[in-house]
């Protein structure tokens, strides 16, 4: 592996593709006006991965009685449940550097914990997709769009991915996501910081002060 900012894979809807089941997009203003600089973004639209197509018919989990599955809307015996995994689990094997992942609200397939079941009324589960992703890499930061408009959890999600990033190497000069000369740690660091200082959907003078000392401390 050659040297690589963090690789932090993103709901491909955050991103501003438009995958959704109705053709829309719902990007996401830290994703795309901060992590943009600071990570390698990797899109994953788990259900797009399947071969579902956009338009598409809508899709929920529903409690049945072999647990939670991924059923059509319309036609609840398309059960798209191992297929879904399936994708999971290839997206993971294929991104053994993941350091994050973040995710749409809500999404029977992405969701972090707010996905509507159907037939289990006020009943919320994450998404299919962050099922797997949790039983496969327990330790891997998450967060949700909505997660990121605290500017405290924004910042804590970017110091975990960072965090475990740790020892990796670090970018060099001209790779996508990361701006700024060199090789070396310090490079990345300075990167780091111009891309928060510059960003509008920032972390605030407060944010960028715990970020630098962060970034002191393991210089
Ligand atoms: S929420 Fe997930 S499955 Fe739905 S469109 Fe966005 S990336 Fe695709």
């Amino acid at each position: 592996m050659g040297n690589r900012a963090p690789l932090l894979g993103v709901s491909a809807c955050l991103l501003g593709l438009p995958v959704r089941y109705d053709g829309s997009a719902r990007p996401s203003a830290p994703v795309l006006d901060l992590f943009r600089h600071v990570f390698r973004l990797v899109p994953i639209c788990p259900e797009r991965a399947i071969g579902l197509g956009v338009p598409r018919g809508p899709i929920q989990l529903v409690e049945t009685g072999e647990g939670l599955r991924l059923l059509d809307v319309d036609e609840p015996r398309r059960d798209h449940t191992a297929a879904l995994r399936a994708a999971a689990r290839r997206f993971l094997v294929e991104h053994p550097g993941l350091c994050g992942l973040v995710v749409k609200a809500r999404s029977p397939s992405c969701a972090l914990s707010d996905a509507a079941v159907a037939g289990a009324a006020g009943r919320t589960a994450p998404g299919l997709f962050v099922q797997v992703v949790r039983a496969v890499r327990s330790d891997l930061p998450l967060v949700d769009e909505r997660g990121l408009e605290s500017q405290d959890v924004l910042l804590q999600f970017m110091l975990r991915v960072l965090e475990r990033h740790g020892g990796r190497e670090v970018p060099t000069s001209g790779q996508q996501g990361v701006e700024g000369p060199g090789s070396d740690q310090g490079s990345l660091h300075r990167a780091l910081l111009d891309a928060v200082a510059c960003s509008e959907a920032g972390i605030g003078a407060a944010g960028r002060e715990r970020l630098k000392t962060w970034l002191e401390t393991r210089a």
